[in-house]
């Protein structure tokens, strides 16, 4: 289950396990705490709501995946005990082994309060008496968080780090789902370029995150000398114990 704060964090931080996933038969959801409706220069917040609900539901398809989009404006998210209840129902009714999310060190402040909510939600994903509606999970997930650039307050673990480069393409098709994002939002932000801004453009823009957690990784000596392209996991202690050997499908890194 990844519990992101927008409609394309998943694929840009796990569209490579969530692909090792499907192809391995897991049941993935995929629960978005808003609806995306602040990233464009353009779209009004209603019409860019519906075209992101549109792109997350065909990557969603990709990878055969669940999806559910709270209506919470992007940009305004804060973790309130209010959804932290609806998140421990949510996350309930799911039930799942493995929750991925974002750190609370995460750019983005709906990042760090997607992770909070996360984080806060844990222990009490076992305790009856709140959100009732939902029985309590009798084993607690593992939590594994997204990897991110961020120093403070303490720089990124690379606990669980996968091989990517033979679903390069199939990421790269996720992403390009989201076409409001990688193909207008994000080259507006960009000066000092003409584009084209097209499927190749993207690769390049999006590769250069799994080859710097590939070096980072050889450089730690924990990987294979020739991985060229990985996701990187930190495993959170607010989750139950994480066991890589459960993803024997999955090319050594
Ligand atoms: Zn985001």
């Amino acid at each position: 289950m990844l519990i992101m704060a927008h409609p394309d964090d998943a694929e840009f931080g796990a569209g490579g396990l969530m692909t090792y996933w499907h192809r391995a038969g897991h049941p993935i959801k995929i629960l978005c705490l808003t609806n995306g409706n602040a990233g464009h220069h353009q779209l009004n917040r209603s019409d860019l709501a519906a075209r992101r609900f549109s792109e997350a539901s065909q990557a969603a398809a990709q990878v055969g995946a669940e999806l559910e989009i709270w209506p919470q404006d992007d940009g305004r998210l804060s973790p309130s005990v209010e959804l932290r209840e609806q998140l421990i129902a949510a996350i309930r009714a799911f039930a799942p082994t493995i929750i991925v999310t974002h750190r609370t060190a995460d750019y983005h402040p709906d990042h760090r309060a997607t992770a909070q909510l996360v984080k806060d939600s844990a222990y009490l994903l076992q305790v009856p008496a709140i959100a009732p509606q939902q029985p309590p999970l009798t084993g607690m997930p593992s939590i594994l968080l997204t990897y991110d650039r961020f120093e403070e307050p303490r720089p990124f673990r690379l606990d669980w780090v996968i091989d990517t480069e033979a679903v390069q393409p199939q990421i790269i098709d996720l992403l390009a789902c989201h076409a409001t994002q990688v193909f207008e939002w994000l080259p507006s932000l960009i000066s000092g370029q003409d584009g084209p801004y097209d499927t190749a453009w993207l690769t390049g823009f999006y590769q250069r995150k799994p080859a710097a957690i590939a070096k980072k990784a050889r450089a730690l000596n924990t990987a294979r000398v020739d991985l060229r392209f990985a996701e990187a996991f930190e495993v959170s202690d607010y989750g139950g114990p994480f066991d890589a050997s459960r993803h024997p499908f999955l090319p050594s890194s």
